[in-house]
C-alpha cells in the first residue's frame, strides 16, 4: 500500500497569515481602525508566557496590535472576570485570549463567560460553542477550526463519513466533534471511560486524535484509506498518533510537528482580523 500524503498545516497556516495580514493593512487603510488583540496571563507559568509571547508576535508581523495584561499568579475569579469585562466593553480591542490553564483557584467557566461573543476570537464561550454546534456564522475554537481548514484543504468532506473524535475537551475534543457533525459527519466521541477505543478507531473514516498521550492510536487501528488528524503535541515533538505506522495505511495524515499545531495560531489570527472588520462595519453604520 502506498503512504499517505502529508496535510501540510505549515503552509497553509501561512497562507491564511498572508490574507490576513493583507486584510489588516486593508482595513487599517480604509477606515484607521487597527485589529488589536488583548491577551491576558494571570501568572507567570513559563510555557504560558512563551504561548502568549508567540502569538504577540505573529500579530505584530500581520499588522494586529496586541495588548497585553499580566496578573498576579494570586488574581481571584472576579478581578479576572473584571478585567475581561472591561476589555470587554473597550472599543479600541477587537479580540480578546484568555491564556489557559489560569490556575485552579479560579473559575475558568466564569472567566471565559466574561468574554464579549463578538470578541470571542479563541472561541471558548458557551456562545461560540453554540454556534460551532448550529453550524451558524461565529468563531470557532481556534485548533478545531484549523482542522476544519485543513480538511477543506485537501478535499476531504465530512458529510456522510463516520468520524472518530478521542478527546472530548472542550477547547478541542469537543468542538471539533460539533463542528464534523454540523458538516453531516457521523461522531464518535471517545475518551478516557471508553472501553475499546481501538475498535471505534477501526470504524472511522477520518480520526481526530486529541488526547494528549504519545503515539495512543497505533497504526493497526486506521481503516485504510482513513484520514488521520493528530492535534496531539506531547514531549519530544511526538503526537497521539504512531505516525510511522499510521502513515502506511491513512490516505491522508497529519505530521506533528507541522500539521495541525500551526493552524492554530492562523485561525486566532484570522478572527482577530474578522472581529476587527465587524467592528469597523458597525462604527460605519452607526
Ligand atoms: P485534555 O483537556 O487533557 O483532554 C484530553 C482528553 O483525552 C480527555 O477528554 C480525556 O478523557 C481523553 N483521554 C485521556 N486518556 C485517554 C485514553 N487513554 N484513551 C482515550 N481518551 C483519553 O487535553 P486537550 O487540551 O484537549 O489537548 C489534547 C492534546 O492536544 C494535547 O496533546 C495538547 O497538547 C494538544 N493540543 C494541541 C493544540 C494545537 O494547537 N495543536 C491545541 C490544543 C491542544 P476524559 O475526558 O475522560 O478525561
Amino acid at each position: 500500500m502506498t503512504q499517505a500524503r502529508l496535510m501540510d498545516g505549515t503552509a497553509l497556516a501561512r497562507r491564511i497569515v498572508e490574507d490576513t495580514a493583507r486584510r489588516a493593512a486593508d482595513l487599517t487603510a480604509r477606515t484607521g481602525v487597527v485589529p488589536c488583540l488583548a491577551t491576558v496571563l494571570v501568572g507567570e507559568d513559563p510555557a504560558s508566557v512563551t504561548y502568549v509571547r508567540m502569538k504577540q508576535n505573529r500579530c505584530r508581523k500581520a499588522g494586529i496590535a496586541s495588548r497585553h495584561v499580566a496578573l498576579p499568579a494570586t488574581t481571584t475569579t472576579e478581578e479576572l472576570v473584571g478585567t475581561l469585562r472591561e476589555l470587554s466593553a473597550d472599543p479600541q480591542v477587537h479580540g480578546i485570549l484568555l491564556q489557559h490553564p489560569v490556575g485552579e483557584h479560579i473559575d475558568e467557566r466564569a472567566a471565559f463567560e466574561a468574554i464579549a461573543p463578538q470578541k470571542d476570537v479563541d472561541g471558548v464561550t458557551f456562545a461560540s460553542f453554540a454556534t460551532m454546534s448550529f453550524g451558524l456564522p461565529g468563531f470557532v475554537s481556534c485548533t478545531p477550526g484549523g482542522i476544519l481548514r485543513l480538511l477543506d484543504e485537501y478535499g476531504v468532506d465530512p458529510a456522510g463519513k463516520r468520524a472518530v473524535v478521542v478527546g472530548r475537551s472542550a477547547i478541542l475534543g469537543k468542538p471539533v466533534g460539533m463542528l464534523l457533525l454540523a458538516r453531516d459527519a457521523t461522531v464518535t466521541y471517545c475518551h478516557s471511560r471508553t472501553r475499546d477505543l481501538s475498535a471505534a478507531v477501526r470504524e472511522a473514516d477520518i480520526v481526530v486524535a486529541a488526547v494528549g498521550r504519545p503515539r495512543l492510536i497505533r497504526g493497526q487501528d486506521i481503516k485504510p484509506g482513513a484520514v488521520v488528524i493528530d492535534a496531539g503535541y506531547n514531549p519530544g515533538n511526538v503526537g497521539d498518533v504512531d505516525f510511522d505506522s499510521a502513515v502506511e495505511r491513512a490516505s491522508l495524515i497529519t505530521p506533528v510537528p507541522g500539521g495541525v499545531g500551526p493552524m492554530t495560531i492562523a485561525t486566532l489570527l484570522d478572527q482577530t482580523v474578522s472581529a476587527a472588520e465587524t467592528a469597523a462595519v458597525r462604527i460605519t453604520a452607526a
